[in-house]
C-alpha cells in the first residue's frame, strides 16, 4: 500500500492510556473496522505483508477476540478458510486445548479438534503481539492438531518485548511498531 494509505489506516488506531488497567497504553484497533477505507486498506497490506506466499497457506487461524475481526475478512480475500482460536470453554467438543501463562494466573485457549486437517498449513493472526504468549499458545494448537504453521501475521507489535523472538523460527510479518 502507499505511504498514503499507510497513515490512514495508522491514523484510525487509537491508543487508549491506562485501560484496561493503570500502567497499560491499549492499541484500539475498531475505529479501522468501522471504516470502509480503511478496512480495505488493511486487507490490502496483510496481503502484501503475508510472510508466505498465500499458495503455501490453506487456512487463517485467528485469536479471540480481535482475531475474530479480521481474521475471516483476510481468509476470505485470500479464499482460504477460517479456524477459530477460542478462550476455554467456548467450543462444543471434541477440543483440543493449550494452557499458557499471563501476567498473572493462567490462560487457556482451544480449537475444534477438527478444525484442521493434518498437514494442512495454517497461517496465525492477531492484532497485537506483545509478550507473544497467545501465539506461542496457538502455534502448539495447530501443531496439536497435526497441522503446520506456515507463519505469523500481526497488525501490530510491541517494541521491547520481544515477542516475535518467542514464536522461533517461522516467518512472521507484522504491519505496524510501536512502542
Ligand atoms: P501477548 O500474548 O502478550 O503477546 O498478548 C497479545 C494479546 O493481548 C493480543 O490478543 C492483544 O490483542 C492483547 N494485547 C496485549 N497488549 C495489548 C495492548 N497494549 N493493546 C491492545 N491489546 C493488547
Amino acid at each position: 500500500v502507499g505511504e498514503e494509505d499507510a497513515q490512514y489506516l495508522v491514523s484510525l488506531i487509537r491508543s487508549v492510556p491506562n485501560f484496561p488497567k493503570e500502567g497499560i497504553l491499549f492499541r484500539d484497533f475498531m475505529p479501522v473496522f468501522a471504516d470502509a477505507r480503511a478496512l480495505q486498506i488493511l486487507m490490502r497490506a496483510l496481503e502484501a505483508a503475508l510472510p508466505v506466499p498465500a499458495d503455501d497457506i490453506d487456512a487463517v487461524a485467528g485469536l479471540e477476540a480481535r482475531g475474530f475481526l479480521f481474521g475471516p475478512a483476510l481468509a476470505a480475500h485470500l479464499g482460504k478458510g477460517f479456524v477459530a482460536v477460542r478462550k476455554a470453554g467456548k467450543l462444543p467438543p471434541e477440543t483440543v486445548s493449550e494452557s499458557y501463562s499471563l501476567e498473572y494466573g493462567e490462560a487457556t485457549i482451544e480449537v475444534e479438534s477438527d478444525a484442521i486437517k493434518p498437514g494442512e498449513r495454517v497461517l496465525i493472526v492477531d492484532d497485537l503481539i506483545a509478550t507473544g504468549g497467545s501465539a506461542k499458545a496457538a502455534r502448539q494448537l495447530v501443531t496439536a492438531c497435526g497441522g503446520t504453521v506456515a507463519g505469523f501475521s500481526f497488525v501490530m507489535e510491541l517494541e521491547g518485548l520481544d515477542g516475535i523472538a518467542e514464536l522461533g523460527d517461522y516467518p512472521t510479518s507484522s504491519l505496524l511498531r510501536m512502542p
